[in-house]
């Protein structure tokens, strides 16, 4: 049974593994914790753990927090250097206070602070993934941020929303509720008169995409809905439900469930593990490009040979992830390459018979195996 409405987030037997996101504007106020909202977030945590369901916590809010502790500008957003530093002080508090609220109600918090690298790498992710089953399994709630002190900027998530996705499926949740200053996905500019919320949806279309007007609106975070549906696309495409609820409300999952007022993204389709990891892969090495008759090949379920290929990008080496693309500049999967790009791109266009005599060597199968390429 998969998730089909808002009221199954709050069901053991639908949903028996939930990620909560906290976004920074509803955690910190003028460099402060908002310990009495997070009280009622912490009540709402501990009766989901009643029910049954486990419960992984994904808190933004360290460099928010730090930033007022250090007097640094701009919530310590002016540059990476602050923002590092800004991290690495309300890192310490934000654990502090989470451990606290948590501990009140006879519950266990955990720290992870991960880097994207520790989602992209398989024996990293597989190695975090251990670790949040077993703290789960222990009866610990995970409290998880990006390590904002150590990532620089081309190697972060950036957003915790992402994260919050990738998360979910390292901890094997049914679900991921973002909660945010908005009450979910409208159709257009939410300030704008006759805007309207979507209920639910089932797949990011580029239509969807449409409706994101851009950053964060609070300034804290650096979220905003652009990063919120990628966040579902991720999920959708792993067999994982996201929602978005307003969580400026005191008790606001509560809420949002009984008033039915909330964006659901329906999971779309159930990869398995490793093919749901593929495809949530964030950092590509490079592209290739294909032509109509490869696109078809890949929608049949086909591997991408060489001969389909019209173009090579990027400095990949054997085994890096690679985005596949039409003429058009459409992305529709994503994989594995099983050649260095130099090889690729002498391969390219070339019928699988002549690669032996272009190598040297006996050739591989194709150039992108269908086990390792996922189509998005
Ligand atoms: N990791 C950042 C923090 O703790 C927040 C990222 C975000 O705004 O989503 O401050």
């Amino acid at each position: 049974m998969s998730i089909a409405r808002l009221s199954d987030l709050a069901d053991a037997a639908t949903c028996s593994r939930l990620v909560i996101k906290v976004g920074s504007a509803l955690l910190v106020e003028q460099g402060e914790p908002r310990r009495t909202w997070l009280e009622g977030l912490v009540d709402e945590i501990a009766t989901a753990r009643e029910r049954g369901q486990d419960v992984v916590v994904v808190s933004s809010g360290a460099i928010a927090l730090g930033a007022a502790r250090l007097g640094l500008p701009k919530g310590g957003r002016a540059n990476l250097a602050d923002a590092q530093a800004a991290a690495a002080v309300g890192q310490i508090a934000l654990a502090e206070l989470w451990s606290e609220l948590l501990g009140a109600k006879g519950i266990v918090a955990a720290q992870l602070l991960l880097t994207l690298e520790d989602l992209e790498d398989r024996r990293r992710y597989l190695n975090a993934s251990a670790t949040l089953g077993r703290l789960l399994k222990a009866g610990a709630v995970p409290v998880v941020n990006e390590n904002d002190s150590v990532a620089t900027q081309e190697i972060r998530f950036g957003d915790n929303d992402r994260l919050a996705s990738r998360v979910a499926q390292a901890a094997h949740a049914q679900a991921v509720l973002l909660l945010s200053d908005v009450d979910g996905l409208y159709d257009r500019d939410p300030r704008d008169a006759g805007a309207t919320m979507l209920s639910e949806v089932r797949g990011v279309t580029p239509e969807i995409h449409a409706m994101a007007t851009g950053g964060s609106g609070s300034g804290l975070g650096s979220g905003g809905m652009t990063a919120k549906l990628q966040a579902a696309e991720i999920a959708e495409r792993a067999g994982i439900a996201l929602a978005i609820f307003n969580g400026t409300h005191t008790r606001p999952i509560s809420r949002a469930i009984d008033q039915g007022r909330g964006t659901l993204f329906l999971p779309r389709r159930k990869d398995a593990a490793r093919k749901a990891w593929l495809g949530g892969r964030m950092r590509m090495k490079g592209a290739l490009v294909i032509d109509a008759g490869a696109v078809e090949a890949l929608g049949s379920g086909k591997s991408l040979l060489a001969a389909g290929i019209i173009a090579v990008e990027g400095t990949f080496r054997r085994g890096d992830p690679v985005s596949i693309r039409d003429g058009d500049g459409r992305v529709l999967a994503q994989g594995l390459v099983e050649y260095d790009a130099p090889e690729c791109a002498k391969l390219l266009g070339h019928n699988s018979a002549e690669h032996a005599g272009i190598l040297g060597y006996a050739p591989r199968s194709a150039v992108v195996h269908r086990d390792q390429l996922v189509l998005l």
